[in-house]
């Protein structure tokens, strides 16, 4: 959709609403946009895909108002320490000795496993999936130019960044430097020079070989773990990018780091990424889903328990990315019940226009069917919405609204639908009621079995009218013994199958 609202996002950058508007010298045109991703030693947990489900929602916005943009999501394999620290055990190399697998073999497994669940979430396939391995030699070189820019310092355990050279560092945290230097940071680091200095290159302990190693100029060991996305992000997407997203938790240290050595690597005085998109954590309990919670659930316990994992991207989407939302039975039973209302009632609808092919031409195609431009003006909604910094809560319920609307023909409601889902990619156009739950949808009935109840409904929906409330009660049995199940709501009775 090449017409309608400007497109605003939140920027972290400076923490406003800014429109969003791509880079003039954008190679080709195309938005360059690195999302942070997996360090693949273990699964995936619910916390870790609500990034990359809130990354697809700004692919799919951007896709909207005709954003070409190029994609890159990185693997982490090698170089994450415990604790995010600069020192101390990799990740890989703990959880290949936990496991007694190689290295290689834990990446390759847990990798995969992420792969699994962005599929099963319907996130848009990444142009690129670096993996950090492959990219040590042109880590070697940037920390080498860093180097020669006189940005670092050597110790025993490795290449240090020296942040008091770069007056800028902190801005994305906004905290003050003088401040951060003095804050918690409690790992001790012989002979750091300052708390917020961190490691490019962690070189191995005397005696302590690790599994995997590089030689570099400052000996064997393995690369930092900030360097690799400053790395990788501009090998794949040129010095300059338009859109770097993570958890909220990056904007805090990791990002810092990343803006800091590659601002002074590349040298220009510009600065290094224009939008800062954060989302906010998933709350389970009283805690915070973060990177490294042990025994958080994953999507396939989700799934073991029954829940469609859109059901899971709907309960993600019913909140804004902004905010922490909570994890509770009860909110994934709210959204397997309403996704599983929405494939009942967009069923009858299908086929729908392909959502990946939407444009312009279609939406005022299918307004124009809306006669009366009540289609129009809830496409026109949904532009609002989305280009409202991705208020997906509101997309969710113009969909609902649409699907409720008594005035609005079936071609205009599928032209909304389509739109919507496109937005929302929970895969409506597919999805069969029966799919997310397993239970049967009104359109499996055959048509004599499927008027007759209509007509019970309709005979209680009477019965209630007139005040009869014995043969209203006798209807609802009889309905329940064909496994029909009635709710009054204001709109009406709705009734689905058990
Ligand atoms: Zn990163």
């Amino acid at each position: 959709m090449t017409t309608g609202q400007q497109l605003r996002l939140y920027n972290s950058l400076g923490r406003r609403m800014e429109d969003f508007v791509p880079l003039p010298d954008s190679p080709g045109g195309v938005t360059g946009m690195y999302s942070c991703g997996p360090t693949v030693y273990s699964f995936p947990h619910l916390g870790n895909m609500r990034a990359y489900v809130f990354a697809d929602t700004l692919r799919r916005a951007l896709r909207w108002k005709s954003i070409p943009v190029r994609h890159v999501i990185n693997i982490t394999d090698v170089g994450h320490a415990v604790a995010d620290s600069d020192t101390g055990e990799d990740k890989l190399e703990l959880a290949a000795a936990r496991e007694r697998r190689s290295v290689e073999d834990i990446a390759a497994f847990y990798t995969q496993a992420f792969f699994d669940d962005i599929a099963a979430l319907n996130i848009l396939p990444a142009d690129e999936y670096p993996r950090a391995t492959a990219y040590v030699g042109q880590m070697i070189e940037f920390a080498a130019r860093l180097e020669e820019r006189g940005h670092t310092y050597r110790l025993p355990s490795g290449l240090y960044f020296d942040t008091s050279k770069s007056p800028r560092y902190g801005q994305l945290a906004l905290i003050d430097v003088a401040g951060q230097r003095e804050a918690a940071r409690v790992e001790h680091v012989e002979g750091r020079r300052h708390k917020t200095d961190f490691a490019l290159w962690r070189a191995e302990e005397a005696g302590r070989r690790r599994v995997m190693r590089w030689d570099s100029p400052w000996g064997w060991g393995a690369p930092g773990w900030h360097l690799e996305c400053s790395v990788m992000s501009i090998a794949l997407l040129g010095p300059h990018f338009g859109i770097h997203t993570g958890g909220i938790d990056h904007r805090e240290l990791h990002h810092v780091n990343e803006i800091a050595q590659s601002e002074a690597c590349l040298g220009d005085g510009k600065p290094w990424v224009r939008y800062w998109l954060h989302n906010e954590f998933l709350q389970l309990g009283d805690q915070k889903m973060a990177k490294s919670a042990g025994g958080a659930p994953r999507l396939a316990d989700l799934t073991a328990a029954g829940y469609h994992p859109m059901a899971f991207r709907l309960f993600l989407l019913g909140g804004h990315y902004r905010s922490q939302v909570d994890f509770t039975n009860a909110a994934m039973d709210a959204a397997q019940a309403t996704l599983r209302r929405l494939a009942a009632r967009i069923e009858p609808l299908r086929p729908l226009p392909a959502a990946d092919t939407l444009d312009a031409a279609l939406l005022s195609a299918g307004a124009a069917a809306g006669e009366g431009g009540t289609a129009a003006a809830l496409l026109a909604e949904l532009d609002a919405a989305i280009t409202a910094d991705l208020a997906t809560p509101k997309v969710l319920a113009i969909l609902q609204d649409t699907l409720r609307d008594p005035a609005l023909p079936p071609d205009g409601q599928r032209a909304v639908v389509a739109a919507a889902d496109a937005l929302l990619g929970l895969g409506l156009g597919t999805l069969g009621a029966r799919a997310v739950d397993g239970r049967r949808a009104a359109s499996d009935l055959p048509a004599g079995e499927l008027a007759a109840i209509e007509r019970l409904v309709a005979a209680r929906a009477q019965a209630r009218k007139e005040r009869d409330w014995a043969r209203a009660d006798e209807i609802r049995d009889e309905l329940g013994k064909l496994g029909v199940q009635v709710t009054d709501t204001p709109d009406g009775p709705v009734w689905e199958l058990r």
